[in-house]
């Protein structure tokens, strides 16, 4: 377990780098990595500060961050970034039992479980309550025969968040629980998707009679739209922040551009609207009053998104994640396309090639499919403004026919079957 941050809660900014620096100087060997030194980290509370102090935290507001990663980057340590990344310890840290947090949360700090997310199904994607996935109770245990799909990670992952129904004489919201499977059994096959950019990041996942214990159940049966509300709002707060983070984060949502940057001199290092400025100037572009709009409009974003961010992370207390999300989540998307079409007008015909001839320009090309990954995963961009009208604007309700009826009598899509 961490130590408690002396200065509590109410640390002022100085009093926390004064007690990461501290630490540091007496636990961080430069050149520090690898199993010992997570180790240390994870049990020292500063790898993920935000956590509570008796989970591997420090207790501290989500702003303190910042601090502690200065402090960690002064020191030439990697900086902790785990709080961000977590959302399966989040999750599980909001709606699991001291048991359950006994078991897992120290594991998935550690790294030593991988989580990934058995939620969308070939007949429920946008309309996840539809999903079909059954889980039956067997005494101590629960069967679960199913398909997932679009599963990112799933071939990397220890465990997974998995949703499925166990009611079906219910509204289809009503009768869905969510567990932590372990995916290393016999009843879990999972299988790579090719994808257009030459990777395979997602699989379908079969699952057949695949068996999960009910210790790994996350909240009440029958309640685990709830939960997954929950996991859902810190995977779309992760994602909306991306753009506004740091330096690296920043390069992701920028890909192409910082590919770019990394790839022909050190301007590179960071990437912004200031950034593209350069950009153009390389490419003999900065005098011209359309790209100048655009990286104007860009940056503009950027900024904005960065303060929604704030906003959002501010609205959203421990366990509870805010609707706020979904504007920084969709602020994201934008930004990611926006950024792909500026290094791709700025780049002229060259960002269609592909090959090894020209790698930056395949970098751009293939940062132009891989946008379309942030309007899609965590929810499209439709859905994001569905979230926002009803939730933050408090517009009506789309209509929704089955939404009170139970799910047995409702229309689905065919059940799916596994095929071997
Ligand atoms: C990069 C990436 C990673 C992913 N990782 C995972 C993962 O790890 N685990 C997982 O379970 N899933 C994952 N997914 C799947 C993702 O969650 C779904 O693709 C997404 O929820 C959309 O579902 P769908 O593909 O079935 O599209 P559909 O729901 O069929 O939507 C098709 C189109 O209709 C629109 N639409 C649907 N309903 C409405 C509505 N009510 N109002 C307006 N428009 C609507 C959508 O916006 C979309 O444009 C991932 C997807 C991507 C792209």
């Amino acid at each position: 377990m961490s130590a408690t941050t002396e200065a509590g809660s109410a640390a002022t900014a100085e009093q926390v780098r004064a007690e990461v620096a501290a630490w540091l100087a007496e636990n961080f060997q430069p050149g520090a990595s690898g199993p010992q030194w997570r180790e240390k980290l994870v049990d020292s509370g500063w790898a993920a500060p935000t956590w509570p102090v008796e989970w591997y935290g420090r207790g501290l507001p989500r702003d303190m961050r910042k601090v502690v990663t200065e402090e960690f980057t002064r020191a030439g340590a990697r900086a902790p970034a785990l709080d961000v990344t977590q959302l399966f310890a989040n999750t599980i840290l909001a709606h699991g039992t001291e048991e359950q947090k006994k078991a897992f949360v120290r594991p998935l700090a550690l790294g030593e479980h991988r989580g990934c997310l058995l939620y969308s199904e070939p007949g429920a994607g946008s309309d996840l309550a539809a999903l079909q996935t059954r889980a039956e109770r067997d005494g101590d245990t629960w069967v679960v025969n199913g398909q997932k799909v679009w599963t990112s990670g799933a071939r990397e992952a220890t465990h997974g968040f998995l949703v499925a129904r166990t009611d079906w004489d219910v509204p289809k919201h009503r009768g869905l629980t969510f567990f932590w499977i372990p995916m290393d059994q016999p009843g879990i096959e999972v299988r790579p998707i090719h994808q257009v950019t030459g990777g395979s990041e997602f699989n379908e996942v079969f699952l057949a009679d695949a068996v999960v214990p009910d210790t790994h159940r996350l909240g009440e049966v029958n309640d685990g739209w709830r939960v997954l509300q929950t996991a859902l709002g810190f995977e779309r707060l992760i994602m909306g922040s991306v753009a506004g983070g740091g330096p690296r984060q920043r390069r992701r949502a920028a890909g192409a551009a910082a590919t770019l940057a990394d790839r022909q001199s050190p301007w590179t290092r960071k990437i912004g609207g200031a950034d593209y400025i350069e950009l153009a100037k390389q490419v003999g572009k900065a005098a011209d009053p359309v790209t100048r709009q655009e990286i104007a409009y860009l940056y503009t974003l950027e900024k904005v998104n960065v303060w929604n961010s704030l906003r959002a992370r501010a609205d959203s207390g421990r366990g509870a994640a805010s609707p706020l999300a979904s504007i920084g989540k969709l602020a994201m998307s934008r930004i990611v396309h926006t950024g792909v079409a500026v290094t791709t007008n700025l780049l002229g015909t060259a960002s269609v090639l592909d090959g090894d001839t020209d790698p930056v320009a395949a970098e751009v090309n293939r940062s132009s499919f891989a946008a379309f990954v942030t309007s899609i995963g965590g929810g499209t961009d439709q859905i994001q403004r569905n979230i926002i009208g009803e939730r933050v604007l408090g517009l009506p309700k789309e209509p929704e026919v089955d939404r009170n009826m139970p799910f047995r009598e409702v229309r689905k899509a065919q059940a799916v079957r596994r095929f071997s």
